[in-house]
């Protein structure tokens, strides 16, 4: 399983969107633009599919 990361435009720094996937099936997987109430910079980011990057899940 793979985290759903998003880049804050604000600070640059990932935000865990706390969603996962299985990577192999990211390739066709549709994600509608979501909002995320961003750790870094307190305001909200509406994201989307081409948005995220996929990390290893946080332990
Ligand atoms: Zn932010």
């Amino acid at each position: 399983m793979k985290s759903l990361l998003v880049r804050c435009p604000a600070t640059s720094k990932l935000t865990n969107t706390g969603q996962t996937v299985e990577e192999k099936s990211w390739p066709v997987t549709k994600v509608k633009t979501q909002k995320l109430a961003c750790t870094h910079c307190g305001q909200v980011h509406s994201w989307n599919k081409k948005d995220v990057i996929l990390a290893r899940p946080l332990q």
